[in-house]
């Protein structure tokens, strides 16, 4: 079973447990040593929670998390802090993530404080260090982050996040809160640190087209769960999964030479509520190729070519497939 994240909903005045906003709902697949996995889909469809529970940020509902084959889905917080350093987060607004009240080098060394025993000197010598990495200038040590713009401030956020040589970074929309021309140098940087760290990344992204740019492999999520997983190539050539082709029919085609046969697909229906999915497949209210069997049997998340991986009956090998599933199911 994948991993679950469910948020429960309470009524009345003794909160009686009334149901699951089922954020993360069985949601399974692998990171690889130094890749960019991009995390893209609407937004509310979970991506952020999915981030944030990968990092243990919540106690997962269900199922495991694994860091270097570590299970740390029911890990105590004691042992959260010793594995911390290993894992970190860019968040999006680096304006509403640094204390206002601190310095850049209190900022960027409070992870140091927290997880190092650096001398006084080192740990200011480590905080440069930082700042040369991400491009800040090291006069600005002492200056507040209400001195910076929003590009200086995400990058004061990323040094903060390198600050204990991190191996596995979440990048939650870290450019979305950016002006568009400097979310290009944003993104260069990521992609020049991951390079010189050794880093991995699960980029989390609205914008297929930035997700385009940075990632190896690319994950399409609705409603709190994958719909497709496939190398960015193959993805963005040969999107399979209904979803995935309605989000990429919307995106320009980069390079305009390209005679592109893709026709814009316009979903009708608003996104059905984490609260009450849809029986079935969760995109079978608004799927443009529903079938009958949609709306009785969940489509199994599975690899159906090499690599790529889809939850959708349109790619089942045989009805015989289909008929087991709703024998076992029903
Ligand atoms: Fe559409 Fe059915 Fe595939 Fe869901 S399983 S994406 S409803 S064709
Ligand atoms: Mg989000």
């Amino acid at each position: 079973a994948g991993l679950k994240m469910y948020f429960p909903i309470t009524a009345g005045i003794f909160r009686r447990h009334v149901g699951d906003v089922k954020a993360v709902d069985n949601v399974s697949f692998d990171i690889y040593e130094g890749e960019t996995l991009g995390l893209v889909g609407e937004s509310g469809c979970g991506k952020s929670t999915c981030g944030r529970v990968i990092l243990r940020l919540y106690d997962p509902t269900a199922g495991s998390i694994r860091i270097d084959g570590v299970e740390i889905g029911k890990s105590t917080q004691s042992d959260l802090r010793k594995m911390r350093p290993t894992m970190q987060m860019v968040f999006q607004d680096p304006q509403a993530s640094l204390n206002p009240r601190m310095t850049v080098a209190a900022i960027i060394g409070e992870p140091l404080d927290e997880h190092s025993k650096l001398t006084k000197g080192e740990k200011l010598d480590r905080i440069y260090e930082l700042m040369d990495a991400v491009g800040l200038n090291r006069n600005f040590a002492n200056r507040y982050p209400h001195e910076f713009s929003g590009g200086q401030r995400q990058r004061i956020g990323i040094a903060r996040a390198l600050a204990l040589n991190p191996k596995f970074i979440v990048c939650d929309e870290p450019i979305a809160a950016l002006d568009v021309s400097i979310q290009a140098q944003v993104v260069n940087l990521l992609e020049q640190l991951q390079d010189q760290f050794g880093l991995t990344y699960l980029f989390i992204s609205h914008d297929l087209s930035m997700v385009r740019h940075i990632a190896d492999r690319v994950a399409v999520m609705y409603l709190g769960r994958i719909a497709e997983l496939a190398p960015r190539e193959a993805l963005y050539d040969k999107p399979m999964h209904p979803y995935t082709q309605a989000l990429l029919s919307a995106v320009p085609e980069p390079d305009p030479n390209i005679e592109t046969e893709r026709r814009r697909i316009i979903l009708t229906g608003d996104v059905p509520s984490p609260a009450n999915p849809p029986k079935g497949c969760n995109f079978c209210t608004r799927c443009p190729k529903v079938m009958g069997i949609c709306r009785q049997i969940e489509p199994e998340f599975r690899e159906v070519e090499p690599n790529r991986h889809v939850a959708c009956h349109l790619y089942n090998d045989t009805n015989e497939t289909a008929g087991q599933t709703a024998t076992s199911e029903v």
